[in-house]
C-alpha cells in the first residue's frame, strides 16, 4: 500500500464549487500516480471548519469515486489555518511514495515542493553528512549529489595508472584523459568512470586516502566544482562534501556544518566497512580519520572550514532523527 497526500481549496462555501475542487483534486492525485479507481482502497479527507455546505466524501462519490472507501471529517477551527481548505489521503495499491498533490490556494502549504532551492552539508569524514543527505533529499524529493564520490573516482583512477598522487602535473594530464559521469539510476547516484560505475569500488580506505590527496590540486578542483555547480544550477539539491557552503555554492539556500568527535566518526566508519564486508580496525580508522581531516582542514584550495553563514551541528550525541529535525526546522523556519 502506498499513501499519497493532497489538498486545495475552494472560493466560498458552495457545493458546486466543492465538488468541482474534489474532483479536479482526486483527478489529478489518480493521473500524477497513475491510479486506477480499483487501486484505491481509501479516501479520508478532512476540511477546514468553514466548509460545511457538502461533505468532500460526497463529492467524492458524486464525482464517480464508487469503489473506494470514504470518510470525511471536519477540523477544528484554528486560527491562522488556510480557509476553505480540503485535504485528502489516499492508501492505494503499489510500492514506494506518492506523489503528493497541491492544489489552488494549498499549494502555499508546501512551499517546499514548488520552491527551488539548495542545501550545502559540509564536514568532516564520518560526521553523518551522506546519511542525512540522502534522507534529507529523500524527505524533500529533490536531488542528493555526493561530491566525495567524485573525488574518490578521480583517485580510483590515479591508482589504477599508478599516478603520484601529490604530483600535481601528473595530475593535471591524467585528468584531461579522464571521463567522469554522475547518473541516476533508481534514485541513487552512481559515479561512472571512462563510462565504468565505480560506485562500490571508490568505497575502500585506501581511496578515501588517495582522494583526499588528489582534492588538494586546483586542476582537480576546477574541473569537480565546474560540474557540481551544473547539476545544482538544474534543480533542487542536497549537497555533501568540504566546501559546498564556501566554494561550490556560496549562495546555497541553506548551509550546514555537521561535526562530531574523531572518536564517534571512527566509530560510524568502521560500522560502514564491516556492512561492506570489508575489515576494520578501530584505532587505524580512526588514525585515518584524523590524517584525512588534517589534510582536508590544511590544504591551500578551498579547504575544509565550516562558511561563516553555515549552521554548526554536532552530530556526537544526536540521533539521526534528531539531525534531520533540527535541519528540517531550520528549512520550514525560511520556506
Ligand atoms: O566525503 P568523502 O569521504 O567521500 O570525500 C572523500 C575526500 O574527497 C575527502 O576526504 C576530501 O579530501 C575530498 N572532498 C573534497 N571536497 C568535497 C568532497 C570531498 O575535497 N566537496
Amino acid at each position: 500500500m502506498k499513501s499519497i497526500r493532497g489538498a486545495t481549496t475552494v472560493a466560498s462555501d458552495q457545493p458546486n464549487e466543492i465538488r468541482q475542487a474534489v474532483k479536479e483534486l482526486l483527478w489529478e492525485i489518480a493521473a500524477k500516480n497513475q491510479l486506477k479507481q480499483d487501486d484505491i482502497a481509501f479516501i479520508l479527507f478532512s476540511n477546514t471548519a468553514d466548509i460545511r455546505s457538502l461533505y468532500p466524501a460526497k463529492a467524492a462519490r458524486e464525482a464517480g469515486f464508487i469503489m473506494p472507501a470514504l470518510y470525511s471529517s471536519a477540523e477544528p477551527e484554528i486560527e491562522g489555518a488556510l480557509p476553505l481548505c480540503i485535504r485528502v489521503l489516499l492508501l492505494a495499491d503499489g510500492e514506494g511514495k506518492g506523489v503528493p498533490v497541491y492544489l489552488r490556494e494549498a499549494s502555499r502549504l508546501r512551499k517546499d515542493k514548488f520552491a527551488r532551492f539548495n542545501v550545502a552539508l559540509d564536514g568532516p569524514a564520518g560526521s553523518g553528512k551522506s546519511t542525512i543527505a540522502k534522507l534529507l533529499a529523500a524527505q524533500y524529493d529533490i536531488l542528493y549529489l555526493d561530491t566525495g564520490a567524485m573525488y574518490r573516482a578521480c583517485a580510483l583512477k590515479a591508482l589504477r595508472c599508478e599516478v603520484s598522487l601529490d604530483d600535481a602535473r601528473a595530475v593535471e594530464t591524467l585528468m584531461e584523459h579522464t571521463c567522469l559521469d554522475i547518473r541516476y539510476e533508481g534514485g541513487k547516484q552512481a559515479t561512472y568512470l571512462d563510462g565504468e560505475d565505480v560506485s562500490s569500488q571508490i568505497r575502500t580506505p585506501e581511496v578515501a586516502g588517495a582522494a583526499s590527496a588528489v582534492a588538494a590540486h586546483a586542476c582537480v578542483r576546477k574541473k569537480m566544482v565546474e560540474m557540481q555547480r551544473s547539476i545544482a544550477a538544474k534543480q533542487s539539491c542536497v549537497l555533501d562534501g568540504r566546501d559546498i557552503g564556501t566554494e561550490v555554492l556560496p549562495h546555497a539556500d541553506f548551509k550546514f556544518f555537521l561535526t562530531a568527535s574523531s572518536a564517534v566518526r571512527a566509530k560510524r566508519r568502521c560500522e560502514d566497512l564491516k556492512a561492506m564486508g570489508l575489515a576494520a580496525d578501530f584505532e587505524e580508522v580512526k588514525k585515518q580519520i584524523e590524517e584525512r581531516d588534517y589534510r582536508d582542514a590544511h590544504r591551500d584550495i578551498s579547504p575544509l572550514r565550516q562558511a561563516e553563514d553555515a549552521c554548526l551541528i554536532d552530530t556526537s550525541d544526536l540521533s539521526v532523527d534528531e539531525v534531520l529535525l533540527r535541519i528540517h526546522a531550520k528549512i520550514q523556519e525560511k520556506i
